[in-house]
């Protein structure tokens, strides 16, 4: 039996490193396009700020998969997939053969159009999903003098990441956001106010409703843009594999083709918890994904659970997505705490359950929630 991932992040290396240890015997190929071995995106902003050394952002050596007898091709991209001869071509020309496929691609991000003539120098562009990325960022870091300025186009995690680092190195900065708040499809008005509280607090400076024009300087700065990520499906026309936001599957990890699944940051799959298609971006999910599917991959038939959630903050307030956060799947939101408590949190409710949350500031709310979404407990006895 020939296991086939493609992808070596933390999803498809987790997937592998589960195969190898249920199955001493198997054929097992990672296929990635990094170079590196799998290392931790978590740990990439601590790299950046220089409170970890790069080596130690790696979580396997060189030598692990060689030692696990896995096959460990790099610097390649699966370019074709051929579902009804079950093969992949990759971008060296080598087509590789499967009986089962995982796909943990992940996203690519989302870059921003510009006008390069407006006087950008395009060198001054910082994006953040990849150890390369940070390399860049860590070179133009060192080049910057006291004149130095960050911009930073985005209201997600990432723009979080960019303004603590600029942060950390004393930098002047400017955020850039579409709306008037971060996260602007999920934070109400409150929350919102919470997070631009705390930035203005640290001097940084906030500017709204900025869509296309982009108030960009002229003079050499560090950009960064942290405007999401996107999957990349090309590869997968015409082999039939539905997708949406990511590739579908049901809550076994399984596409509607047989023996191809997938995991990770690419996946929109059933939640068993919140009873819903989900495409959920957060490291937790990634990893317990990986180990789930290669389970399911060996024969076993356990539906996929778990309530993950993505902790991070922004100058020291700490913010906090459990579950599902989909504003507009939600029939009902509850919100608790305010700017003057210096905490809100928005419960996020369905079919009388709560399925998810945002905690920002209130730390002390994530254990509670994330049980009762688990438990599925009603809305009756967790609001009451
Ligand atoms: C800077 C940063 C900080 C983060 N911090 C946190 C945090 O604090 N908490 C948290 O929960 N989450 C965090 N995340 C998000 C988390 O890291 C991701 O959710 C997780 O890494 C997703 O893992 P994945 O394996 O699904 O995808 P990825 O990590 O994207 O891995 C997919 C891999 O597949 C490769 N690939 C893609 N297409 C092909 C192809 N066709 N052929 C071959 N290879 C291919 C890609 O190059 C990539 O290496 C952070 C992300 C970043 C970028």
């Amino acid at each position: 039996m020939h296991y086939l991932i493609i992808g070596g992040g933390i999803a498809g290396t987790t997937a592998t490193e589960e195969l190898r240890k249920l199955n001493t015997n198997a054929d097992i190929t990672i296929i990635s396009e990094e170079e590196h071995p799998v290392y931790s995106r978590v740990l990439l902003p601590h790299y950046v700020k220089e409170k970890i050394p790069r080596e130690r952002v790696f979580l396997k050596k060189e030598t692990w998969y060689a030692e696990k007898n896995i096959e460990w091709m790099t610097g390649v991209i699966c370019d074709y997939l051929d579902v009804r001869n079950k093969f992949v071509r990759l971008s060296n020309g080598r087509e590789v053969e499967y009986d089962k496929l995982l796909i943990a691609t992940g996203g690519e991000v989302r870059t921003a159009p510009f006008d390069f003539a407006q006087g950008i120098n395009e060198r001054q562009i910082s994006y953040f999903r990849t150890l390369a990325d940070s390399d860049h960022l860590v070179t133009l870091l060192s080049e910057r003098d006291a004149s130095t300025q960050g911009y930073v186009i985005g209201g997600g995690f990432i723009a979080c990441e960019y303004i603590n680092i600029f942060a950390h190195f004393g930098i002047p900065t400017t955020v850039m956001l579409r709306s008037d708040r971060f996260w602007s499809r999920v934070f109400d008005e409150e929350t919102g106010r919470l997070v631009n509280q705390r930035l203005l607090n640290g001097n940084v400076e906030i500017k709204k409703s900025q869509t296309t024009n982009y108030q960009l300087p002229t003079t050499p700065s560090i950009l960064g843009i942290g405007i999401g990520i996107i999957p990349d499906f090309s590869w997968l026309r015409d082999t039939g594999i539905k997708t949406n936001i990511g590739i579908l599957a049901n809550e076994y990890l399984e596409t509607n083709i047989p023996d191809v699944y997938t995991a990770g940051d690419i996946s929109e799959f059933q939640d068993v918890v919140v009873n819903r298609q989900v495409n959920i971006g957060n490291w937790m999910n990634a990893q317990m994904q990986g180990r789930h599917v290669a389970k399911v991959m060996l024969g076993e038939r356990e539906p996929f659970k778990l309530v993950s959630s993505y902790a991070t903050n922004v100058l020291g307030l700490e913010i906090i997505f459990v579950g599902d956060t989909d504003r507009s799947a939600a029939e009902e939101i509850v919100v608790r705490g305010s700017v003057l408590d210096g905490g809100v949190t928005q419960l996020f409710l369905r079919n009388q359950k709560l399925v998810g949350a945002t905690i920002v500031g209130r730390n002390s709310d994530r254990q509670p929630i994330t049980a009762a979404i688990r438990d599925q407990v009603d809305k009756s006895d967790f609001l009451g």
